[in-house]
């Protein structure tokens, strides 16, 4: 069993904040300024260049990479880590359309997260073959899969109501169709259960600084299906997706299997940071991660419901429909998350009505959402939420 007292001492959270933000992103693992003051000092300060080998910088993106594969059901050298999740969307859509030359397709749904959707924009303008993208409603994705379609672009965890989709279900549909999948597990990852290799998805990409704490500007992770590793075509053929980068051969030859996913140098310090907060996940299993979310999740849930009935769920009732986060829409939301935050529980806003709050076992437990249904009720029961601090905007919401 996991020891939850144990996850939750191992994050240094302000005293007295209910966080209920780690959906966004993740809070400060206690290990990990240690370790950035250890990378900073010890390797680049006193081993300089040299730490590129005697510290294992070169090879860390393949070992953070299985760490993170251990929770998305990904084995050992299928993953590799770098850049943000927008570029290793617009990686992985560009393998999987050359893996489909003669379709001209990429089917997404109106859920998805915008810079997917720009990513997917941007490559079809580049690629000038007359392909389009398909947007269509979360619950039509399986219906409108066609011998047209070349890829399948979906989000599992809808960003905004935590809906999720069936992954294996629409994998096999995608299949079946002829189509590639690839999956964006931003809001999966660290969140519900996932198992990447029994899905049979051909990619899929996510970031680390949502649920698996890797702190702003974590580098994203790529994963590509281990018998097509060795035969795609990278489109970002950077020099340490090379075969032998130091070589520093005139012409691009991709390395084997997923390293050929890297571009360029790795981010060492956030890497570093990343690493320490993997540690926090040593000992957790997934499965008690979603029983733990899901029981807190209903607690939420129907405290909201009992206490506050001029918000509206917007996330799926069912638990099994959602991932870890709760969702309710509000006219005024914006200004009652600002409410909120004044009192201590920070959750966050997406437009244009949207209260979001994500539940995230490692270091929430009953006391904190017993708090966040007690300050919510507080703020509508007497709107509190309609002062004029709380609906100036800031620049990130
Ligand atoms: C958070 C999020 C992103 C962010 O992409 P970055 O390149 O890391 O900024 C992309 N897609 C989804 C679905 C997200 O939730």
């Amino acid at each position: 069993m996991t020891d939850f007292a144990a996850t939750r001492a191992a994050f240094d959270l302000p005293e007295g904040v209910v966080y209920l933000d780690g959906n966004s992103l993740g809070p400060l693992p206690q290990g990990a300024a240690e370790r950035a003051a250890t990378v900073l000092r010890d390797e680049w300060g006193r081993m300089l260049i040299t730490a590129w080998n005697r510290a294992g910088w070169m090879a860390a993106p393949a070992r953070v990479g299985a760490r993170i594969g251990r929770l998305v059901g990904a084995a050992p050298g299928t993953i590799t880590m770098g850049d943000t999740l927008s570029v290793k969307i617009f990686q992985a859509l560009a393998a999987g359309l050359a893996l489909r030359p003669g379709r001209r397709v990429v089917l997404s749904d109106s859920g998805n997260f915008p810079t997917d959707l720009y990513m997917a924009q941007g490559l079809l303008r580049m690629l000038r073959q007359g392909h389009e993208l398909r947007i269509v409603p979360p619950e039509a994705v399986a219906g409108a899969l066609s011998d047209e379609v070349a890829a399948l672009l979906l989000t599992h965890v809808d960003y905004r109501t935590g809906r999720m989709h069936d992954m294996a279900g629409l994998t096999r549909a995608a299949r079946d169709a002829g189509a590639v999948a690839i999956w964006d597990l931003a809001h999966s990852a660290g969140a519900v259960p996932v198992d990447l290799a029994g899905s049979g998805a051909e990619f899929a990409a996510g970031c680390t600084y949502k649920y698996l704490n890797g702190g702003p500007g974590a580098p994203a992770f790529i994963y590509v299906r281990p018998d097509l590793a060795d035969t795609i075509e990278p489109a970002l053929a950077g020099w340490l997706g090379h075969a032998a980068p130091f070589a520093f051969e005139p012409d691009y030859r991709p390395a084997p299997g997923v390293e050929r996913m890297r571009v360029g140098t790795p981010p060492v310090l956030q890497m570093a940071v990343l690493d320490a907060a993997l540690d926090v996940w040593d000992g957790v299993a997934m499965a008690d991660i979603r029983a733990r979310s899901v029981a807190l999740s209903e607690r939420f849930v129907a405290g909201v419901a009992a206490a506050c009935p001029a918000l509206t769920l917007a996330s799926p009732p069912d638990p099994v429909a959602r991932g870890s986060q709760v969702s309710f829409r509000h006219e005024n939301g914006y200004a009652i998350i600002q409410a909120l935050i004044a009192r201590g529980v920070i959750g966050d806003f997406r437009a244009p009505d949207i209260l979001r709050f994500g539940i995230a076992p490692l270091y929430v437990g009953t006391a904190e959402i017993d708090r966040a249904i007690d300050a919510l009720a507080e703020v509508m029961a007497r709107a509190a939420w309609d002062r004029p601090e709380f609906h100036a905007r800031a620049a990130v919401t």
